[in-house]
């Protein structure tokens, strides 16, 4: 079993990439502290569809109040800040990423690292797959009197397909109404070349993700798709994507990744390289970070490994075959934003779990159902009894939030996993004894 307690493999050692990505965070936060003073402008958008390159391209820094959140929760301050929210008048039932962005605000917009977050001077709505995302900006709006605000619409994939019309109205809306927003906020004019060289490296960053979780393909896997996988998809979804920083960055990850497959490693945990994978699972759903480590913990400690999740798709599915295009830039944008995992109609959700169970030979299916995330959770038994019937494979299920810890209860998600594990090796036993 994957268990080491010792005070000696506490210390993991940081590989590289750890430390160039806590450095690129720690520059951002640091430049957005300074921004009132260095003149640059400051736009607030969210995770799924961002268009980060064309915010990098008019040299603006963007933030993002869902990782801001996620970071508050992992910290432990988010039930404080959803306390404020709450007190501020916001019911039980809203989105915690909300309460606790908007708790925080009422605090002081103190950021991750400790230092204050900017007002916004532009507030981006993509609005991607989830209604939610309209009603947080527009509190957020009454939050920031005067401020200016772009929206783009992402036409839902309801017919499980994009059309060519559906890419022109998104390109139409990028032409009329968010450059000139942006061109106003920064004073900059818009440089389609500048762009296309952006997107160059966002390619480069797409080829290497992809190649990154592909890697769970191989017995032993050596990553966690999940709760590794969130700390590698971090940097494309804080608004590196398109950097030369995230290039090198994603580059270093992959080759520290080929060198744990050459050596038949497993992942790299909080309390060190996992010695025996037992269970390969698919996940659906966001993680709970205000619980992260004890989450994770209950994994590793019984040898289980996810191989593959639909969460770290969130930001971009290019591992099932998107990617950037330089020479069509516009469009381009468009499409990253209609393709990415909340923006899936239900039958594409399932067709793309089904796949990577397959793929990635997972023995089972789990889901995370957040309380306060109707965008994923919406859904998810269907997903679940479909996947089930089609593959006949294991399926478990259990509750939690993403940053509200009234809603991760230890006792109960520990019960359900142990249930769903024994089920695992039940059936393992019952494979092996056929074969013999
Ligand atoms: S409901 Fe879910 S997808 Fe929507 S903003 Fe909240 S966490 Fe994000």
């Amino acid at each position: 079993m994957a268990k080491s307690n010792s005070k000696e493999s506490m210390k993991v050692e940081k590989e590289k990439s750890m430390i160039l990505q806590k450095d690129m965070v720690g520059k951002l936060f640091k430049d957005l502290s300074m921004a009132k003073q260095t003149g640059k402008k400051v736009v607030y958008t969210f995770v799924p569809g961002n268009i980060s390159e064309l915010i990098l391209s008019f040299d603006m820094l963007p933030v993002y109040p869902e990782i801001n959140a996620l970071q508050s929760g992992m910290r432990k301050l988010s039930a404080g800040y959803i306390r404020e929210a709450e007190k501020y008048g916001h019911s039980e039932d809203v989105c915690t990423y909300v309460k606790c962005d908007i708790g925080m605000m009422l605090s002081g917009n103190i950021g991750p690292t400790g230092e204050k977050i900017p007002d916004p001077d532009l507030l981006l709505l993509s609005y991607t797959g989830c209604f939610t995302f309209m009603k947080w900006f527009e509190n957020l709006e009454d939050l920031y009197p005067g401020v200016e605000i772009a929206m783009l619409h992402t036409p839902y994939q309801s017919r499980g397909e994009i059309t060519p019309e559906m890419t022109q109205y998104m390109v139409k809306q990028l032409k009329e109404e968010v450059i000139p927003k942006m061109e106003k906020v920064s004073g900059i004019k818009y440089d389609e070349n500048k762009l296309k060289g952006i997107l160059e490296n966002s390619v480069k960053t797409g080829e290497l993700i992809s190649k990154i979780f592909e890697t769970p393909k191989n017995i032993p896997s050596p990553i966690d798709a999940y709760f590794a996988g969130v700390y590698y998809i971090g940097p494309i979804n804080i608004g590196f994507r398109g950097t030369p920083e995230a290039v090198d960055y994603y580059q270093e990850l992959y080759n520290e990744i080929l060198l744990r497959i050459e050596k038949g490693l497993g992942p790299v945990t909080p309390e060190g390289v996992m010695k025996e994978e037992k269970f390969r699972l698919v996940v659906e759903g966001p993680p709970n970070w205000t619980s992260f480590r004890e989450f994770w913990k209950l994994f590793y400690d019984l040898g289980a490994v996810i191989v593959a999740s639909s969460y770290t798709k969130v930001g971009g599915v290019y591992d099932m075959g998107f990617m950037h295009d330089p020479e069509r830039p516009l469009e381009s944008l468009a499409e990253y934003c209609m393709n990415c995992y909340t923006n899936l109609n239900l039958p594409q959700r399932i067709d793309l779990l089904e796949k990577c169970i397959t793929e990635y030979k997972a023995d089972g299916f789990l889901i995370n159902s957040i309380k306060s995330c109707n965008s994923f959770s919406a859904g998810q038994l269907l997903i679940m009894r479909t996947l089930e019937e089609r593959l006949e494979i294991p399926v478990g299920f259990i509750e939690s939030d993403l940053v509200d810890p009234r809603y991760f209860s230890y006792a109960n998600i520990k019960n359900r996993l142990e249930s769903f594990f024994q089920m695992l090796e039940q059936r393992k036993m019952f494979a092996k004894q056929k074969v013999v």
